[in-house]
């Protein structure tokens, strides 16, 4: 689909549906297929979020989908749910089971329900043979004991990691992979930089979490996947490499992280 000559850049983490993004799609759209951002992961926070991610994903080429219940929505998820995502992650398009996790900054769900709720949806995406995708905010703790007494068997992401290069090693040697998105670029950031210079190539992914945490210079204002460009390129001069470099390896990652790509669906 694409004549751009330069290595493509995934957008792994976007909320497209959000009401902030849905009013001008077509136009965010075509701003990241004009810069090169030519592969999106639209992620679900709840079942009509997830539904909404994969009627995207199968409305558009090049996007993907990712279906789960946020912590913040833990307390209204049930058996219900859980039909609902068990049917959705059977679609072809669905890379991954999220974003799930823990949130202690908001506790929007009460703590004892989040982690009940994260534990229910790392055995769902088990069975459904999908990689997770970890929201984790003030949580470290917990969301490390989790994994580890419940191991996400397909592996997966930590989403706009943003916590220490010693908490991101024990994450790596866990398996997992380390999404960064736009506090990397703030000047501010105080681990994720160091993380994100630290990380090994086979292990890096980046993302915009728009219409969230837009990067350097658009900070305070509506982000959008075409962003996603200048993370990674603040990613390459962390690094010392180029651009493209960051391109081809966090590519070349994608198809790891989600082995559903290789399958018949992912071209
Ligand atoms: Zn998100």
């Amino acid at each position: 689909m694409s004549g751009s000559k330069n290595a493509m850049i995934w957008d792994v983490h976007a909320h497209l549906n959000s009401p902030r993004l849905a009013g001008d799609l077509a136009a965010v759209l075509a701003r990241a297929q004009a810069a090169g951002v030519e592969r999106i992961v639209n992620i679900g926070f709840d079942a009509n979020s997830s539904a909404e991610s994969v009627a995207l994903a199968e409305k558009y080429d090049f996007i993907y989908a990712a279906v789960g219940v946020h912590p913040h929505d833990a307390a209204a998820a049930g058996s219900q749910t859980w039909d609902e995502l068990r049917a959705l992650a059977r679609r072809p398009k669905v890379l991954a089971w999220g974003e799930i996790g823990l949130d202690y900054y908001r506790d929007l769900s009460p703590r004892e329900t989040q982690r009940r709720v994260f534990i229910e949806q790392i055995e769902l995406a088990n069975e459904a043979g999908l990689p997770i995708i970890i929201h984790d905010r003030d949580a470290h703790g917990d969301i490390l004991d989790i994994i580890r007494a419940h191991p996400p068997v397909h592996g997966g992401v930590f989403h706009s990691y943003s916590g220490s290069w010693e908490m991101a090693r024990e994450v790596l040697s866990l398996g997992f992979y380390l999404s960064f998105s736009g506090p990397v670029t703030y000047r501010n950031a105080r681990h994720a930089p160091e993380a994100a210079a630290k990380a090994p190539a086979d292990r890096l992914l980046v993302e915009t979490d728009c219409p969230y945490l837009p990067p350097e210079p658009h900070r305070g204002k509506r982000n959008e996947p075409a962003y996603t460009v200048l993370t990674a390129a603040k990613i390459a001069e962390l690094r010392g490499v180029s651009l493209e470099e960051i391109a081809a390896v966090t590519t070349a990652n994608v198809g790891r992280v989600f082995p559903r790509l290789n399958s018949a669906a992912g071209e």
